[in-house]
């Protein structure tokens, strides 16, 4: 009665926190292979740790203490069954689970450690606490005219995985609305054509200039961080889809179409060559709020 209680409650932690929680219903009956004492031993090691608040870190180290000297697979299949996990999703929890592992030869120590030392990396130059905005945080930039300037700044250098093919100076919410775009209007809209998109080609970003860069125009979007202009794609065969060349054109035309769509909504103002003769090779996007909506063309 009492090993129930502890199996069940071991159990409602480890389903919380494994990636495959179990199908089948827990059976704490003794299994007859000879592991049933040191299953019990370690079940019991881990019962402390079951409490709501168990990180699944703490959960792995947890294990990792206790197959440390118990490689034997027979007692790790033991007490993966008795605990109820799918041996995959044990051995996912600790990296010393080795007698479980799918591939025996790979050491999953190793492949947990790449893992880790990619999401460190990614944390690392993540910014606006995205890891899929890479780059740099700058802070205040200054404008030369009032106007001018960002009060918190970076530097985007990829965003979803994809380079941009010079950084942009933006503020937070212009690099995530461009991360939006990229996921839901240019990857959909390229898909797998050439390879798949590889860079994007950013034709301005912050710059202290007046709309359009006419005299006495009002201070342009780009002057506040707030404003990208796109000019085209390049794919992972080495082709380009430009805004200048392939607007007109009827495959590669369509698919900029729908990713100019699609930008609509995600930036207040979005402007492309049929908008006027200023946009004839590029996409202005910029995150300005109109009351009466986005205003796109
Ligand atoms: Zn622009």
């Amino acid at each position: 009665m009492r090993v129930t209680s502890v199996l069940v409650s071991i159990w409602i932690v480890l389903a919380g926190v494994a990636a495959a929680a179990p199908e089948a219903s827990l059976r704490p009956v003794a299994r007859d292979d000879g592991n049933a004492e040191p299953v019990q031993t370690a079940l019991a090691a881990i019962r402390p740790m079951a409490r709501p608040a168990l990180h699944e870190a703490s959960l792995a180290q947890q294990l990792t203490r206790e197959f440390e000297g118990k490689a034997d697979p027979g007692f790790q299949r033991a007490l993966a069954s008795q605990i109820g996990l799918t041996t995959r999703a044990f051995a996912a929890l600790s990296p010393q689970a080795t007698g479980l592992s799918i591939r025996p030869n790979l050491r999953p120590d190793s492949m947990v450690q790449r893992v880790m030392a990619q999401r460190r990396a990614r944390s690392r130059g993540a910014i606006c606490g995205d890891p899929d905005l890479q780059g740099e945080t700058v802070g205040f930039v200054p404008g030369r005219l009032s106007a001018c300037g960002i009060q918190d700044a970076v530097k985007v250098r990829s965003v979803s995985g994809i380079p941009l093919s010079q950084e942009a100076l933006t503020d937070c919410p212009t690099a995530k609305a461009l991360k939006s775009w990229v996921d839901k209007g240019v990857k959909p809209a390229i898909g797998t054509a050439g390879g798949g998109v590889s860079q994007i080609k950013v034709a301005a970003h912050y710059a202290c200039r007046t709309r359009n860069n006419q005299p006495g125009a009002r201070i342009s979007e780009h002057g506040r961080g707030r404003a990208i202009d796109i000019s085209g794609f390049r794919l992972r065969d080495g082709s380009e889809i430009t805004l200048v060349q392939d607007w007109g054109r009827r495959e590669t035309g369509a698919m900029l179409r729908k990713m100019h769509q699609r930008a609509c909504g995600i930036f207040g103002t979005v402007l492309g060559p049929d908008s006027d003769r200023f946009h004839k090779d590029h996409f202005h996007f910029d995150t300005a709020r109109y009351r009466n909506g986005a205003f796109c063309r």
